[in-house]
């Protein structure tokens, strides 16, 4: 029953507003490009990625340190690792209109495209936002919102080294806010100005780097399948010695076919000594490893698995929107894997002015949300708009409590991709959800 259809990018960004997934930032007083909110649905989505993300790169692991650094840092980092003065793309502004542009993702590098006047030279534009810490403004108090939590993580290398006491291998683990001032935000969540990382800086004796490097790889693409992202959409990508950064001998880009093309999702870099290095140098502090056994000290090297959580959202999203026709009206429907579902389970009385109904429907709805969290009541309209509804937000089971209810002490559940319905007893609700949801 269910089609694969040729998703367009108009039918996902209506779809995340008026299912209150993702809305235009600060939309009433006309948006600031570059941003977007997470409404309810939007943020369990969001929530329930994390979740998987910690359960695999943390949680089910012995050697890896999760951390939650500040977004704002000193701006020394910065200088250390090249970003104030290389972190940039190349710009070039129309002559006529004034409007800028990412000169490398021009097809017409002469023409603008929004006015048809001249475009002028090309100019290297810093993205990092600049902002101004403490009550005197002067140059010392200009830092930046950090445009990678990488970062966040090395400066902090030492203390993990002096609390935990950790053996090589091991990794450090964030998820958090990164800012870039991109000179064209586009594609809804794709490029924006603030958005969230996933990353993951995994520290290896430097003989060893080549086989983590397949390790994390490996890692990586399982994970993609555990959320549900359509596999035969995602690529692995060289990145060739042109376009790596020079400290990184190896860089794999994961590609996701969006609709606007064949982009990044995800990158897995090979970064070397390079950021202890650097900030070891302009911090005058050791940042090495002595190795217990052999006394051999040395700058460890790094595996760098990075990932966008907003990339992960359009692509779970994308992965997951389906179109059908159920008895002659069309539907649409967003196939969630259970652990991505927003709610788990819709809870609704057949009618919702029926007193003994609605009794012993929130009876259900509290034992069912006791034991699996995300359930959520729906009463609104008919039960045909509400599967409707649960079905445009990916809720995986409806549950239906009606006048037979009361005498069979069963409920009808519904499937949300095949919409068959069965009658299950409420004393075996909890089994059948517990196998259903696994
Ligand atoms: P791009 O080439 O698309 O600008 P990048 O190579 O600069 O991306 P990285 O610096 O490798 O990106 O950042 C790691 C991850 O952070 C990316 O793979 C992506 O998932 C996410 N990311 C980076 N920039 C943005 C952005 N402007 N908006 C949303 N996500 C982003």
């Amino acid at each position: 029953m269910s089609e694969k259809t040729d998703i367009t990018m108009e039918k996902i960004v209506s779809l995340s507003k008026r299912r209150g997934f993702i809305f235009p930032g600060s939309e009433i007083y006309g948006g600031l490009a570059g941003t977007y909110d997470y409404g309810p649905l939007g943020s369990l989505l969001k929530e329930n990625i994390k979740q998987s993300w910690l359960n695999k790169f943390v949680h089910s692991r012995t050697d890896m340190y999760f951390v939650d650094a500040a977004i704002l840092m000193n701006p020394k980092t910065w200088e250390a690792t090249g970003h104030v003065d290389h972190f940039s793309d190349p710009m070039v502004e129309c002559e006529k209109c004034n409007k800028r542009f990412r000169e490398d993702q021009l097809e017409d590098k002469e023409i603008c495209e929004s006015c048809g006047g001249k475009l002028g030279s090309v100019k290297q534009f810093n993205m990092m936002l600049q902002t101004k810490v403490g009550a005197v403004e002067d140059s010392a108090s200009t830092t930046y919102l950090r445009p990678e939590t990488a970062q966040g993580m090395f400066v902090n290398y030492k203390n993990i080294v002096d609390t935990m006491a950790p053996k090589l291998p091991f990794g450090m683990a964030q998820i958090g806010k990164a800012f870039r001032n991109e000179i064209t935000p586009r594609d809804f969540i794709f490029r924006v100005r603030e958005f969230e990382q996933m990353e993951i800086e995994y520290f290896v004796n430097p003989a060893e780097w080549e086989k983590y490097f397949e390790y994390w790889k490996d890692e990586m693409i399982e994970w993609m399948g555990a959320i549900g992202l359509d596999m035969s959409r995602v690529h692995d990508v060289e990145v060739g010695d042109d376009d790596r950064a020079h400290y990184s001998s190896r860089t794999i880009d994961f590609e996701f076919e969006y609709p606007f093309g064949q982009k990044e999702l995800y990158g897995l870099a090979y970064r070397g000594d390079y950021d202890l290095t650097k900030h070891a140098d302009y911090s005058k502090t050791k940042l090495q490893y002595t190795d217990q056994t052999t006394n051999e000290t040395f700058v460890p090297h790094v595996i760098e698995p990075s990932m966008g959580m907003d990339r992960t959202i359009l692509a779970v999203l994308l992965s997951a929107y389906r179109e059908d026709v159920v008895g002659d009206e069309p539907r649409v429907y967003l196939d969630f894997k259970p652990n991505m579902a927003p709610y788990k389970i819709a809870v609704s009385p057949l009618m919702k002015n029926k007193p003994e109904l609605v009794e012993a429907a929130q009876r259900v709805f509290g034992q069912l949300k006791s034991k699996f969290g995300n359930v959520v009541w729906d009463d609104n309209g008919n039960v045909g708009k509400r599967y409707r509804r649960q079905d445009e937000i990916g809720t995986p089971f409806c549950v239906v409590i009606d006048y037979e209810t009361l005498d069979d002490q069963a409920v009808t559940v519904r499937d949300r991709n095949t919409t068959d319905q069965e009658r299950i007893a409420i004393d075996d609700l909890e089994n059948y959800f517990v196998e259903k949801l696994s």
